[in-house]
């Protein structure tokens, strides 16, 4: 038995970097999976045929994690089309990484509103759903500065940050329905997002990691298996730290 058969997910801003991996593992372990991003695009439709290709219902949809009004859209297809959903991995994100002296209102609005906003967008939009089944995984992507926070980066962290506290939160608020939410803060990984940033600046990052290199989007990916699984059923309002040590 798969880990994750007749269960049915969706993850934001997956079509490409950790939530691209995360929605092929979790299709690997039998899930159907919805996933969202801005604009449809080369990315999105080979991740549906790749999805559709391991034997699982794939479903992309268009939208932008940080309206709340297309995250109800969103959850009134999912119930339209699939009728349930079973785990929800919050997972959009983007930087615009600066000093606080030259950040302007926009990059903070901005990040906040993708990074964190979204969190509470899905949650709401989803936690109907799950209060009814009486079940539920529920996944935020952080960070590990959203613990220890990085210069340069006081909106990115304070969003991350606010991802936990709404983890811990909303465990509290959901866990009697069986509803489980926790986090993973993961450290240095290798993606799109890391890969904008100068060699020199992800050298001092790689010379501080333990384990000597930079995370995978799959490392990640594997954590969020557990997570959505029911080999967590005991565990909720957790942070997980995915950093090969980096925050010892
Ligand atoms: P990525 O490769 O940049 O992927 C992020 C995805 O989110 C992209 O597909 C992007 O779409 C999408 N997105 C951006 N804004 C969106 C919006 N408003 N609505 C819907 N989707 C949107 O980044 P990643 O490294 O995989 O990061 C995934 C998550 O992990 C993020 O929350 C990030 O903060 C977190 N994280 C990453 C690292 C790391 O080292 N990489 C470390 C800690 C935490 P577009 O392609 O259209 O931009």
């Amino acid at each position: 038995m798969k880990l994750l058969e007749n269960k049915i997910a969706l993850i934001t801003g997956a079509s490409r970097g950790i939530g691209r991996s995360i929605a092929k593992q979790f299709a690997d372990e039998g899930a159907d999976i919805i996933f969202t991003d801005l604009v449809e695009n080369e990315n999105s439709q080979s991740l549906v045929e790749e999805l559709k290709a391991k034997g699982v219902r794939a479903t992309f949809i268009a939208s932008d994690a940080s309206k709340y009004e297309q995250a109800e859209a969103v959850a009134a297809q999912v119930a339209k089309e699939y009728g349930r959903l079973d785990i929800l991995v919050n997972n959009a994100g983007i930087t615009r990484d600066k000093l606080l002296l030259r950040m302007t209102p926009e990059d903070w609005d901005l990040v906040i509103n993708i990074n964190l906003r979204s969190v509470f967008n899905y949650s709401k939009a989803f936690s109907p759903m799950m209060l009814k089944q009486r079940s539920g995984s529920i996944i935020n992507i952080s960070s590990i500065v959203g613990i220890n926070g990085n210069a340069g980066q006081c909106n990115y962290s304070a969003s991350k940050a606010g991802i936990i506290g709404f983890t811990r939160s909303l465990a509290k608020e959901l866990g009697s329905r069986n509803i489980r939410c926790n986090a993973i803060a993961p450290g240095f990984i290798e993606t799109p997002m890391t890969q904008q940033l100068g060699e020199e600046y992800r050298q001092s990052w790689l010379n501080q990691i333990p384990l000597h290199r930079g995370g995978s989007d799959a490392d990640v990916a594997h954590v969020s298996l557990f997570l959505a699984s029911e080999l967590a059923s005991y565990v909720t309002g957790q942070v997980i730290r995915c950093d090969g040590g980096l925050s010892i």
